[in-house]
């Protein structure tokens, strides 16, 4: 049987030859950065070459790099550490989205109820996008923080970040941005307007286990890891060299090919959107103009067809996608991103192609749906009956 057709990529995409060779030359790296001695220092130095060349790629400065474990890390100490900074006698005001990545979501559900945060949620377009005035209706004079993800990993929808940090440059709240899955955008910190970022290594071609918060000095946040005070004491723990040279190598890799792969995969998802427009009871999901749509993304819900029995039968026929975020599949949690924009939350599928997805995949993807979307509609759909 051919092997099966890896269409997952924005849970976790490969990681790149280029990152593989950077983390295997650095594995065996003696000394602890923060050492004094000759040996720590060189650590410390690739440590630091490597937070140059991401701040460089990124459109920021070393200084306000903060490496993290991944994008969950990143978004907490963002988020919290911000609101936290900003604590006062009244629960702080912060506005985000109904789309936003659990990493975001929860720590500010948590805050709010623990009555730390007053919480306005903007709720997204029918095509999945939130429009920047919509975050604005909800932005007061007091507001300490406004979070908006750059492009959403459900669907693909893509927001006018530079737009919104624009209109929020003279208002003292600070800006974050979860750009996890926004590696194949432009993506530019300063001209983003944005005072934190989050990013993982692994949705990018980087290994699991590091990513970066940019925290801009002048935005203050209070850590959440307590400890040896590495990195500026936002964030505490010894640093990893391995990690870091790795994380790097894998900004650099998708930032080198980023416009080419960005054209290529365009091309598959567009044959995998052709394929799928043409079963029955079909709705492509995210924005129609491709400009707001992240490249290598295909969301889409089938009427009549349960998303759980869909992506089962895929897997059966070889094709590994999802209905949505890997930490709540299994767990039945539904796609709360899917009810906000007003879709069936259950018929939801998402297919996301990356770095190593060729024409056959695209191809056999299109094949498999037209097989297997009619076979399941013909048996219930997949949906329980009590
Ligand atoms: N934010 C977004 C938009 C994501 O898609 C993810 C992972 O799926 C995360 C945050 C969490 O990143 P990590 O898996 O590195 O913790």
């Amino acid at each position: 049987m051919a092997a099966p057709v890896y269409a997952d990529h924005a849970a976790d995409t490969p990681i790149r030859p280029a990152a593989v060779s950077a983390l295997a030359g650095a594995l065996d790296v003696v000394g602890n950065p923060s050492s004094a001695h000759g040996t720590g220092q060189s650590a410390r130095r690739l440590v630091e070459e490597a937070r140059e060349s991401i701040a460089a790629a990124i459109g920021t400065v070393p200084g306000d790099v903060v490496l993290t474990s991944g994008g969950t890390e990143a978004d907490n100490l963002a988020v919290k550490g911000i609101v936290w900074a900003a604590r006062g006698t009244r629960p702080v005001h912060v506005v985000t989205t109904a789309v936003e990545h659990v990493a975001v979501l929860e720590p500010l559900r948590w805050l709010a109820e623990r009555g730390e945060v007053e919480l306005d949620l903007v709720m997204p377009s029918r095509d999945g996008r939130v429009e920047v005035d919509a975050v604005l209706d909800l932005v007061r004079d007091e507001t300490v923080l406004v979070s908006v993800m750059a492009a959403n990993n459900v669907t693909g929808a893509v927001n006018d970040v530079p737009a919104l940090g624009a209109a929020l440059a003279d208002h003292g709240a600070a800006l974050h941005v979860d750009a996890v899955q926004a590696m194949h955008l432009g993506l530019d910190v300063a001209a983003w307007g944005a005072d934190a970022i989050a990013l993982s290594a692994h949705k990018f071609g980087g290994p699991v286990g590091v990513g970066l918060a940019t925290l801009r000095r002048g935005v203050p946040v209070t850590p959440l890891l307590h400890g040896g005070g590495q990195d500026r004491g936002v964030r505490s723990g010894t640093l990893s060299a391995s990690l870091a040279v790795a994380l790097a190598a894998a900004v650099e890799a998708a930032v080198a090919d980023r416009a080419a792969e960005a054209a290529r995969l365009r091309e598959l998802t567009d044959r995998v959107r052709a394929g799928a427009a043409e079963l029955e009871g079909v709705e492509l999901l995210g924005p129609a103009d491709p400009a707001w749509r992240l490249p290598g993304h295909v969301a889409l819900a089938l009427r009549g067809v349960h998303a759980d029995a869909l992506v089962f039968a895929l897997d059966r026929a070889g094709v590994h996608a999802s209905v949505g975020p890997a930490c709540s599949s299994g767990a039945n949690a539904g796609n709360p991103v899917l009810e906000a924009m007003g879709v069936d939350a259950d018929a939801g599928l998402r297919l996301s192609l990356g770095w190593t997805s060729t024409v056959a995949d695209a191809e056999r993807i299109s094949d498999v749906l037209t097989d297997v979307v009619p076979i399941l509609r013909a048996a219930g759909g997949g949906f329980v009956t009590a």
